[in-house]
């Protein structure tokens, strides 16, 4: 949608395709970073973005055996927002389809879905074939179609996997409504569950060792509540909320990329590129510099009617040290901070780097500086026509 958005407003004719009828799926990631906020801003779409309702987290801690360490503070960030959004997915795509809406230049199909590409007879990718058989041709296919995508399998593009050692389930709990909003990680021996402040609840992200999820609700929904409140006793009272399992989605990490993100006349963005951990919040904010950065890369060129597929590489070039960077460091929590934690039967102490963060609040800056505003952070250069 944010591709649509940049390539529309450069004047190239550009068509979103979206299988479903809606944007509404719940869990899908509501975090929105300080760095992507900035582009809207550079956009003079952030006031109006703003404006929506939302929640704000200025500080992430994390809780160690009942004791609470502050690990990244946001509100020193050399950024106008020093703060992460928190707004539903679904809230944000439609602000961003209809931002998107006001170029002419911009259609976009719901209920579409792409079921293969189409090729020249030389081999370039020339455009899309739907389910209902219909084919639509395109000087430039971009497969923004998720970590399942199916684009670049159809493209054959190789994929390289990381391995995720971890699962979540998603649910939320009921609070009290709170003020000053903050969002943190509960270690506790054999459990760790991320709890994200929404005001009026919390959206937990309980982490269990990879293939477990059977297990787990084998076990029972009592079995479930009972583990998550001996970690987080403070909310034991509200967990009657999780009524049934249907409460309690699952979400099958994953953690890929591919080699290759391009071939002539197709190029990958987002978890079609690469599905990112949900450590940090990172996946939403990757995928919409990816989509800047195609369109700062490509869309002169495309406006212009000129070729672009010497360009592609420039793309995956531009993006992959943060992807690379940002899957290094995920892997490094997965192993060193989720796997141990998981795995142990007895409360240790918190890890020296905690322990440090949270006595010095100087240090709090470093995490929420790579949090907040990613690596090799982009802004929008690509050009905007008069309408
Ligand atoms: C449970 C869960 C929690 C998450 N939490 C966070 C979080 O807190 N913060 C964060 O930053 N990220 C989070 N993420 C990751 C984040 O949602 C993704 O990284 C981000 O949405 C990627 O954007 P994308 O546009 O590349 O892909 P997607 O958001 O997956 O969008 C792909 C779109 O393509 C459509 N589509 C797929 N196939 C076809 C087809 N064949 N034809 C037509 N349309 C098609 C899909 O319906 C979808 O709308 C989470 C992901 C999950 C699953």
């Amino acid at each position: 949608m944010m591709a649509g958005l940049l390539f529309a407003r450069a004047g190239v004719e550009t068509l979103v395709i979206e299988k479903h009828a809606d944007f509404l799926r719940d869990f899908r990631g509501d975090t929105v970073h300080p760095s992507t906020i900035e582009l809207f801003d550079e956009l003079g779409l952030a006031e109006a973005l703003l404006a929506r309702t939302h929640d704000r987290v200025t500080d992430i801690s994390a809780s160690v055996g009942g004791r609470r360490y502050r690990v990244a503070d946001l509100t020193h960030l050399p950024v106008r927002h020093k703060f992460m959004m928190m707004m539903p997915q679904w809230h944000f795509l439609d602000f961003v389809r209809d931002a998107a809406s006001r170029w002419p230049a911009f259609a976009l199909r719901m209920e579409s879905e792409v079921v293969g590409l189409t090729e020249t007879a030389g081999g370039r990718v020339d455009g899309v074939r739907l389910a209902d058989g219909e084919t639509i041709s395109a000087d430039l296919v971009i497969a923004a179609d998720g970590r399942g995508s199916i684009l670049r399998e159809a493209a054959g593009l190789p994929r390289k996997d990381l391995g995720a050692p971890i699962d979540v389930f998603w649910f939320r709990v009921p609070k009290p409504r709170t003020s000053h909003n903050e969002t943190m990680g509960r270690f506790a021996p054999g459990t760790v569950i991320a709890m994200i402040d929404r005001s009026d609840y919390w959206q937990c992200a309980f982490v269990f060792a990879k293939g477990g999820a059977d297990r787990i609700r084998a076990e029972g929904l009592g079995a479930f509540r009972t583990r998550v409140a001996s970690a987080v006793p403070e909310i034991a009272e509200h967990l009657d909320a999780i009524g049934t399992w249907d409460d309690v989605k699952l979400l099958s990490v994953s953690l890929d990329r591919l080699i290759r993100w391009h071939r002539p006349g197709l190029l990958a963005i987002g978890d079609a590129a690469h599905a990112m951990s949900p450590v940090g919040g990172v996946g939403i904010n990757l995928a919409i510099q990816d989509a800047v950065a195609a369109a700062n890369i490509l869309a002169a060129p495309l406006a212009q009617g000129g070729p672009i597929d010497g360009l592609l590489g420039k793309v995956q070039a531009r993006r992959m040290l943060p992807v690379r960077t940002i899957q290094a460091l995920q892997r490094i929590v997965h192993t060193g901070v989720l796997g141990p934690t998981l795995d142990a039967t007895v409360q240790t102490e918190a890890p020296l780097a905690l322990r440090m963060l949270g006595r010095c609040p100087r240090l709090q800056r470093i995490p929420a500086r790579v949090l907040g505003l990613g690596i090799r952070r982009e802004h929008v250069r690509s050009p905007a026509i008069n309408v």
